[in-house]
């Protein structure tokens, strides 16, 4: 998708003015039972078979959508094919997460956050303002996840957390605020032998989906500051060029704000961004969010699998959205 940064992301920054994002879809693959789920669908390959609200939407905003490939082609290419689904996850009911539903057998189960249907079903035609359409949905049990806040319930990271697999291997997270049940999840991709030993950790997938849409917009912190001598040396650009172009000229605060319209409850929205920064600071634990590009080239993607990210590189892959300030003028 490309579109103007303005549209998701507060303050200007005059060096940065256009996105061009991915719209991921994570398979979770659970080592032992074979079990699969695919975390949110990407965009729809046929732009054409979006409900009337998402095409009036796309003709209005001007976002431009080139999509080359479907799930079903993508799984394919791992010998893999929708029959093998055991559930879709949907992160939010937005439309360049939710693919086309109508590519999965009715035996794929469709996992949601609280709230979720009360909010945002039926789906289109019955509310035409909808962007699900309803036909699609109708064919699948869905399940609303809810999240105990009580006093003994299960918190990650702040997050309330729901044990998917009930074996702490793969968790859904909580993280309302961009939309009413938005979720997120935590994936356990490698599990240390010897948790005594330096290096011998479990190493993490957090992701993230629109709980932010920029890596600016939890990037840096005081968890993870910038260094603006070392990431600038990589480019060959000036010392204090990433300082420079920061709209508080801190090393410690993220370079964006989500804006509110892009929230159903700013304060949740923020404390869902919040509690990001505090993941992206631990070095056992790789962010992703649903439309990084800076990770294209930098992390290995399906067929290939991720549970190798490696600690050392990190850091590279924590800073690479800072080339996008190198775009100048569009
Ligand atoms: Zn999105």
């Amino acid at each position: 998708m490309r579109l103007p940064c303005s549209h998701l992301l507060t303050p200007d920054i005059p060096q940065h003015q256009y996105l061009d994002l991915p719209s991921f879809s994570f398979l979770i693959d659970h080592s032992g039972s074979q079990r699969k789920i695919l975390f949110d669908l990407g965009l729809r390959k046929d732009a054409l078979s979006h409900p009337p609200a998402v095409r009036n939407f796309l003709a209005e905003s001007g976002w431009d959508l080139q999509v080359t490939k479907d799930i079903p082609e993508i799984l394919k290419e791992g010998h893999l094919s929708q029959d093998d689904i055991e559930a879709v996850v949907f992160s939010h009911h937005h439309f360049d997460h939710l693919g086309d539903l109508s590519q999965f057998p009715p035996s794929t189960e469709v996992v949601v956050g609280p709230g979720f249907k009360n909010a945002y079903l039926p789906g289109w035609p019955v509310d035409p303002e909808s962007s699900l359409i309803d036909e699609e949905w109708k064919n699948h049990q869905i399940r609303e996840i809810s999240f105990d806040h009580g006093p003994k319930s299960l918190l990650i990271g702040g997050f309330p957390a729901f044990d998917y697999f009930g074996d702490g291997s793969f968790f859904l997270l909580d993280a309302p605020g961009h939309t009413i049940g938005h979720l997120a999840a935590l994936a356990r991709v490698s599990q240390a032998t010897n948790s005594s030993t330096e290096g011998q950790r479990d190493k993490f997938v957090l992701i993230g989906g629109d709980i932010c849409h920029y890596p600016g917009t939890f990037r840096p912190t005081i968890h993870s500051p910038l260094d603006p001598e070392g990431q600038a040396a990589l480019c060959a650009c000036p010392a204090s060029f990433f300082l420079d172009i920061h709209p508080e000229k801190s090393c410690e605060k993220p370079y964006y704000k989500m804006p509110a319209h892009c929230t159903v409850d700013k304060d949740s929205a923020q404390l869902s961004i919040q509690k990001l920064c505090e993941f992206d600071a631990n070095e056992d634990v790789l962010v992703i969010i649903g439309h990084d590009a800076s990770l294209i080239e930098k992390i290995d993607f399906f067929p290939k699998t991720i549970n190798a990210w490696d600690r050392e590189s990190k850091d590279n892959i924590q800073w690479a959205f800072l080339e996008d300030f190198l775009q100048g003028s569009y």
